[in-house]
């Protein structure tokens, strides 16, 4: 190496913490927080630097840049489970059919603009090949979207064998996926029954956790949940036919469970018109659908009975449901009677633990990268504050503020 340049290169060495350390520290006062580990600070002093938490603290004297006394700091929100480039196109249908490249990238970019302003800081998208380039854009700096990790394609039971999927799963590694997503069962709406052997399943999962990626799994059959959960994979997603036992096998294997029991097929409902005719999107697809409704409650509450069983919170978003990400936990305290702030720890440090970004993000504490939301309200005695989200920091910057910016 030249002379030259190594001298340069020390310099930059030597330099870049004195530069680092000239960042002028933000401070970001609010009526209280919650660290997202069960901790609330009444009278909350933030303080953040170089993109990361320095100090949370009750009271405190320095003026503050952001003033937002009256609302309740959080982590940012985190969506284990969103489908980032699903969206009615220009028909108002839930299709892309006859969109051009561009134009689909520009609806999955309009989604985490939305899913950021809702304050969900970090999603995991399950998962698009359109998503590398928003995650590259996004990560970028300049455009505004939620920290995006996706799993680009899905393993299913034409995937090939258990060695054509382990070459696969090595494929979608080397295209940039930050897990891999198996399909082991069919949709709700086809009745759900496990389609992935138990041998793929262990093939797709093993070959994950032996490239250091996490594996996420979509079953409704309790079967398919069982393989899963013993063939080492990180979580399983849905579960909605789950039975007390393999709910129990998870909690003891340390599976993470994300069930999606308040938004995905209310949304369908809502959504009807524009979803019927596509796909299994057809009146018997419907019909369990609606049936699936009740039944995913019921399984919820006795999920929240097993003691240890890990609850992450994954909405299973799609077209229409982006940025209503934090319904998912309204109807988890409302309706399905989970303690609000169990059902925020699952949205922020559990969640974060479940990317396995579990030292970075997910809580309100000293060296977390700063993603940092206020709500107008204090969700833990009135959950629905988290649709109105005023303010959205990520990793020390500022997306969105509706409160009073100190001179
Ligand atoms: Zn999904």
């Amino acid at each position: 190496m030249h002379r030259s340049l190594v001298l340069a290169l020390v310099w930059l060495v030597m330099m870049a913490p004195v530069a680092a350390a000239q960042e002028q520290p933000i401070t970001i006062k609010a009526q209280s927080a919650f660290d997202g580990r069960g901790r609330i600070v009444p009278n909350a002093t933030l303080v953040v630097k170089n993109g990361k938490i320095v100090s949370l603290t009750s009271g405190g004297v320095t003026p503050a840049t952001y003033d937002l006394r009256g609302l309740t700091l959080l982590p940012g929100l985190i969506d284990t489970h969103v489908h980032l480039d699903a969206h009615f196109g220009r028909d108002g249908r839930a299709t892309s059919q006859g969109e051009t490249p561009a134009q689909s990238i520009l609806y999955e970019a309009e989604n985490a603009y939305v899913t950021l302003m809702a304050g969900f800081t970090t999603v995991q998208s399950i998962g698009s090949p359109l998503d590398v380039e928003v995650r590259g854009a996004i990560a970028r700096g300049v455009f505004p979207g939620p920290r995006l990790l996706t799993s680009i394609r899905p393993v299913n039971e034409n995937t090939g064998t258990p060695d054509q999927i382990r070459a696969f799963v090595r494929t979608v590694k080397t295209a940039g996926a930050d897990l891999i997503k198996l399909f082991a069962s069919k949709s709700i709406r086809e009745g759900g029954a496990q389609t992935m052997t138990d041998a793929q399943i262990q093939a797709a999962c093993g070959e994950a956790t032996a490239l250091g990626l996490r594996s996420w799994v979509h079953a409704h059959s309790p079967t398919a949940m069982r393989a899963a959960s013993l063939a080492g994979c990180t979580a399983i997603a849905h579960g909605s036919q789950a039975t007390d036992d393999v709910l129990k096998l998870m909690a003891e294997r340390g599976t993470y469970f994300e069930p999606n029991i308040g938004l995905v097929s209310q949304n369908y409902l809502e959504n009807k018109a524009r979803y019927l005719g596509i796909g299994n999107f057809d009146e018997e697809g419907f019909r369990y659908t609606e049936k699936g409704i009740p039944m995913k409650l019921e399984m919820f509450k006795r999920a929240l009975k097993v003691s240890v069983l890990k609850l992450v919170m994954g909405t299973d978003a799609g077209a229409g449901a982006h940025g209503r990400n934090a319904e998912e936990i309204i109807y988890r305290v409302q309706i399905a009677g989970q303690r609000a702030a169990d059902a925020l720890a699952g949205a922020t440090s559990l969640n974060a633990h479940a990317l396995g970004m579990g030292d970075r993000i997910g809580s309100l504490a000293t060296d977390m990268n700063a993603d940092i939301i206020a709500v107008d309200g204090d969700p833990l005695k009135d959950i629905t504050a988290l649709r109105r989200v005023v303010f959205v920091m990520r990793d020390g910057r500022v997306y969105k503020n509706a409160g009073r910016r100190q001179p």
